[in-house]
């Protein structure tokens, strides 16, 4: 029998956001659950709700320096939680913790077997470091999705997959010494693109050595640039054979968003998601996991996300 696809929807993953003009606005949430509807999947998608993260969750990953900052600093709801592209609005830190803990209620229902792959709209904050807050990210829910499946779970051979515009930098230097952490990021070239990092040299350290695949295209890089790029994926992917995937994919690498300079269509998204969903089931049971990153062209983020959804229904 097929299970639904899980989607989280709610208030409180909506509440994530630094308001009006912030690219990161409010309005993400809803743009995408409105073109998801419209899709037609009804039956096929159990809609599924948010949680809160704990103190002890967010410590998975997170030192409580960062911790008490921005727990200290959502409360006055003044100034920066990084140097200057994170604004401490009231609330954020209920807010990031809501992301975190539907990250990790995802992980919950797809270890209990409730459904193989599921999809987190707000999530996949990837910026986020153990010890700071940055590029809007001020958790970091993957990464405690990986402490938190090592930790409750005993699945460790985790790959994190990042198709985002940006170098999924929070993720990468999280775990750039850990084996077990199987990292591959197509993002826009650091030369022209915030964070700046993930050179096609920074392939991990010590013992971890070869466990990271940075991969960069140039601005105006189009679906054929992505495609070539994503076969070295797949193959760095089954090489690695990992127990558990988890797909960032944001939507700001695709043409017209206002903050990034690559080129894709939503295909890109769509064909990564069906290709991750034959990889996963290949190695991981079919357990994968998508949360949806960046994206700042609202139409975009509906249409990538939506598809990416799409991709995981069509493949059961
Ligand atoms: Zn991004």
């Amino acid at each position: 029998m097929r299970q639904p696809v899980y989607v989280y929807k709610g208030p409180e993953l909506a509440a994530y956001g630094f308001g009006d003009p912030h690219p990161f606005g409010p309005d993400r949430h809803d743009v995408f659950q409105t073109e998801l509807e419209a899709a037609g999947l009804d039956g096929a998608i159990h809609y599924a709700s948010p949680r809160q993260a704990s103190v002890d969750d967010l410590l998975l990953f997170h030192t409580p320096e960062l911790i008490d900052k921005v727990s200290r600093l959502s409360a006055a709801g003044v100034g920066f939680l990084d140097t200057g592209d994170t604004p401490a609005v009231p609330g954020i830190f209920d807010a990031a913790s809501n992301v975190v803990g539907t990250t990790m209620a995802s992980v919950d229902a797809v270890m209990a077997g409730e459904t193989r792959r599921a999809f987190v709209p707000i999530a996949g904050l990837h910026h986020a470091g153990r010890g700071h807050a940055a590029g809007f990210c001020v958790f970091n829910d993957c990464g405690v999705a990986v402490a938190y499946l090592r930790d409750r779970y005993r699945v460790s051979r985790i790959a994190y997959v990042d198709i985002d515009a940006h170098h999924g930098d929070g993720m990468f230097y999280g775990f750039e010494d850990d084996p077990d952490l199987i990292f591959a990021d197509i993002h826009e070239d650091g030369r022209f693109l915030y964070p700046g990092t993930g050179s096609e040299s920074e392939t991990g350290t010590g013992s971890a050595r070869g466990t990271k695949l940075n991969i960069t295209v140039p601005p105006g890089a189009d679906d054929n640039d992505f495609a070539r790029a994503w076969a070295r994926v797949e193959a760095f992917l089954e090489a690695a054979e990992p127990e558990f995937i988890l797909f960032q994919c944001g939507a700001d690498s695709l043409a017209g968003d206002p903050i990034t300079h690559l080129c894709y269509t939503e295909e890109a998204h769509a064909s990564a998601a069906s290709s991750l969903c034959r990889i996963a089931d290949e190695y991981c049971d079919g357990r994968l996991i998508g949360t949806g990153g960046g994206g700042y062209n609202r139409r975009n983020i509906a249409r990538a996300w939506t598809r990416v959804v799409k991709s995981f229904v069509a493949a059961g």
